[in-house]
C-alpha cells in the first residue's frame, strides 16, 4: 500500500485526489507517494465525540510535505489523517504509518466487504 498524494501534468500535486485538479482543471494522471517521507504538523484537533466505529478520542492532524527541490509546480502538498497517539504538537515531525483499520469495520453503515478499512496515520519522529 501507498500514502499518496495526486499529481496534475501541470505539477499541482493535491491530497487527496480529484478527478480535475482543483488549480488548473487538467486531469490528475500521476501519484506521490507520501510514505517514508517526513511532514511537519501544521495543526491538529482532538475529537471526543466521534462517530460509531471511530476511536475516541479521534486526534487528527493536517500534515505539510515539503516538496521543493522536486520536479512539480507546488512546493508543498497538505494531507489530514489519524494521530498514533494523542501527544501531538504543531511543528512536530511526523511520517506516516500504516494501519490495519482506521476505523472498525463491524461498526460502520457499509457492508464490511464493499471497502477498504486499512490506511496511514502520522506517528511523531
Ligand atoms: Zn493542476
Amino acid at each position: 500500500m501507498s500514502f499518496d498524494a495526486h499529481v496534475c501534468e501541470n505539477g499541482h500535486v493535491t491530497y487527496p485526489g480529484h478527478t480535475l485538479c482543483p488549480e488548473c482543471g487538467a486531469k490528475q494522471t500521476e501519484t506521490l507517494d507520501l510514505s517514508g517521507r517526513t511532514g511537519e504538523v501544521v495543526t491538529w484537533t482532538k475529537s471526543t465525540a466521534t462517530p460509531p466505529g471511530v476511536r475516541a478520542p479521534n486526534t487528527i492532524a493536517i500534515v505539510q510535505f515539503d516538496l521543493g527541490g522536486e520536479d512539480l509546480t507546488d512546493d508543498y502538498v497538505r494531507a489530514v489523517g489519524q494521530v498514533t497517539t494523542e501527544a501531538v504538537e504543531t511543528g512536530d515531525a511526523v511520517e506516516p504509518v500504516y494501519a490495519e483499520e482506521l476505523r472498525d469495520p463491524e461498526a460502520g453503515i457499509k457492508v464490511p466487504e464493499s471497502q477498504e478499512w486499512d490506511g496511514y496515520r502520522f506517528e511523531s519522529v
